[in-house]
């Protein structure tokens, strides 16, 4: 396997370069060039043709490479399929909202957390990420949004033209980040420290691994953190979610309003509509009755918090349909009567499969 720049010490590159017999301003130069998140060298324009093209036979930019770009019809949303250096492959979207450039990126190669909606988990947990791997999703997106040619890219929803950066990075691709604390938080100081993303802008997605919020608690920084609650009760959470069989509803729901409480932040509660087809034919809901959003409001009222209401993503494996706009629309008005600060979050890049790991499982499968 070629050695990859971008993993390099400031002092390896150094080496490196000057034993390739370059003067040792190229080093920095090269540097720049990875910084801002060149995938080839043929793209680094101040190296001469020659070394460009050495450099090529002997090593990679960045430990991810792009193998699929996928643009939602509205050209708002870009889906990027990643290959590491070891041939697995991750995900990361980049949203080009109203508010920001918004990346979503993956925590692990896969994930073991076997959530019956979900199509991450459908091929189980391949490994960890590094922090590297992590951060070069965000390298992915910023090189994408400086570089893009597609011209005329539509007016952004602020009526912006102009691309920008990276402002907003959501951990809630691929994986649970909490199982890979160490390297999330690494990734994250990375993020802030290196790109100047402010910790608010920051949010991490959890199904709730108690131990690992409790370390973000003592980390301390006023990240925003988001739970994938999908249930009011541990019975019917434990049937879509296992990991609640091992982190019960209440324990988790403390965890995090105490993490929220402390930086004085609003917690976001994930909640995916999900109905499952009836005797007769006929969806039948199986999470967001009025029984079950009442429910939601007990264990919610009085607590700062938005609840995201998530129209399923529809996943041909799994088993599940989408319940009706009215049915969503119903439960959302007893929360709100319920005093329950709530948002149905708006589907971004339906068209191409932007669905949690779809588009790495479609492509495993060939
Ligand atoms: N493991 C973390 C982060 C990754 S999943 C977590 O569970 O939060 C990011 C979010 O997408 C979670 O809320 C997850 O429940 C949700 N999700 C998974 N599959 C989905 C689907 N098919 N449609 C809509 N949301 C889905």
């Amino acid at each position: 396997m070629k050695p990859v720049l971008f993993n390099f010490t400031d002092a390896q590159l150094l080496e490196f370069i000057t034993n390739m017999g370059q003067p040792k301003f190229r080093a920095r130069q090269i540097r720049d060039w990875l910084n801002r998140g060149a995938p080839n060298f043929e793209s680094m324009k101040n190296l001469p043709i020659t070394l460009r093209h050495d450099l090529d036979l002997v090593a990679e930019t960045l430990p991810v490479h792009v193998v699929k770009k996928l643009e939602s019809s509205d050209g708002q949303t870009t889906k990027f399929l990643l290959e590491l250096g070891d041939g697995e492959q991750i995900e990361c979207v980049l949203m080009r909202t109203s508010y920001g450039n918004s990346v979503c990126v993956s925590s692990q190669a896969g994930c073991a957390m076997g959530c019956k909606f979900c199509a991450s988990t459908l091929l189980g947990l391949k490994r960890n990420l590094t922090v590297n791997e992590i951060y070069s999703q965000i390298l992915v997106a910023q090189w994408e949004l400086r570089n893009d040619m597609t011209s005329p890219r539509p007016i952004r929803p602020n009526g912006d033209a102009n691309n920008g950066d990276v402002s907003h990075i959501v951990v809630m691709g691929t994986g649970e980040p909490l199982q890979n604390v160490d390297n999330v938080i690494g990734f994250i100081e990375r993020a802030n420290s290196d790109m100047g993303i402010g910790w608010r802008k920051i949010t991490v997605s959890t199904c709730g691994i108690v131990p690992g919020i409790q370390q973000l608690t003592s980390w301390g920084r006023p990240i925003n953190l988001a739970i994938s609650l999908h249930a009011p009760t541990d019975e019917l959470r434990s049937r879509i979610m296992p990991i609640n069989n091992k982190y019960h509803l209440n324990d988790v729901l403390n965890a995090a309003f105490e993490f929220s409480e402390l930086h004085n932040r609003q917690l976001m509660i994930e909640y995916i509509l999900l109905a499952v087809p009836g005797e007769n034919g006929d969806p039948e809901l199986l999470n967001c009755t009025s029984e079950h959003a009442e429910k939601l409001s007990d264990l919610l009222r009085g607590k700062n918090c938005m609840v995201n209401l998530i129209p399923w993503n529809t996943v041909n494996e799994r088993d599940f349909i989408s319940p009706s706009g009215n049915a969503v629309h119903r439960f959302q008005d007893i929360l709100i009567k319920n005093g329950i600060h709530t948002r149905i979050r708006r589907e971004r890049g339906n068209d191409i499969g932007s669905a949690c790991g779809q588009l790495r499982l479609n492509n495993a499968k060939g």
